[in-house]
């Protein structure tokens, strides 16, 4: 049988590795994730969602010769205006661990009322090719976030953020129910519908077929 073609996920977040790998398990390809390969620390110093995402992919795809999916993605509160957005990861701080930016969230939240409570979790997934060929594919969850986390699963601000028409947060659904309706979910699925036809077209460039995992 012929090797599968290698696919970089230029992510170093144990979270979005764990959802990326379940979301994609029936993609035609080999995985190379961080605890395979090492590549250059990648600052995100775009202002949208998509310049992010556009720069991991590339930076990694161009650093291993094959072909990189990365995701940009955050959570926009509306009573804090959209923020904290494509900052969501450092929105305590620049160091902040995950368990910091959802306690600092729940405190600028304190006193805005359930009604007013409304978020959505946005994603821009992007496929590049080495050589800085992309697709890109987009999508949001929609929700609302309670006034004290709950439940253990998922990662990020999920404890706190309860999908539209659940009454479950994010954090106590099981894995498989959060990916068939996440902004992750559906903007890799977007993008697997967009690669489409072409998406084994890479499988003739050959890093990928020669790439060895370190
Ligand atoms: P970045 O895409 O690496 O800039 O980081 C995205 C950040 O948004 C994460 O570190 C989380 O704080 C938040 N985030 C994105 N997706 C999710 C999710 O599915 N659940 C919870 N938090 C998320």
């Amino acid at each position: 049988m012929a090797p599968r073609p290698a696919v970089a996920l230029a992510t170093r977040n144990s979270g979005k590795v764990r959802e990326i790998l379940e979301i994609c398990a029936d993609w035609p390809v080999r995985w190379v994730t961080y605890r395979d390969a090492s590549w250059p620390e990648v600052e995100e110093s775009g202002k949208s969602y998509l310049e992010n995402a556009e720069l991991k992919a590339t930076a990694v795809a161009d650093a291993l010769g094959i072909p990189a999916i990365a995701d940009d993605s955050g959570i926009e509160v509306d009573a804090l205006g959209g923020a904290p957005g494509p900052r969501s990861a450092r929105f305590a701080g620049p160091a902040q661990k995950e368990a910091e930016n959802l306690r600092f969230l729940l405190e600028r939240l304190r006193d805005v009322p359930e009604e007013s409570r409304t978020a959505r979790y946005r994603c821009v997934a992007v496929y590049s090719r080495p050589g800085g060929q992309t697709h890109y594919a987009e999508a949001t969850c929609e929700g609302r976030l309670l006034f004290e986390p709950r439940g253990s699963g998922g990662f990020g601000y999920d404890p706190a953020f309860v999908p539209l028409g659940h009454d479950r947060t994010m954090a106590e659904l099981r894995p498989e129910d959060k990916n068939a309706i996440s902004h992750r979910g559906k903007a890799l699925r977007a993008l697997r519908d967009m690669l489409g036809a072409d998406f084994p077209m890479f499988a003739s460039d050959p890093h990928e077929e020669t790439y060895e995992s370190r």
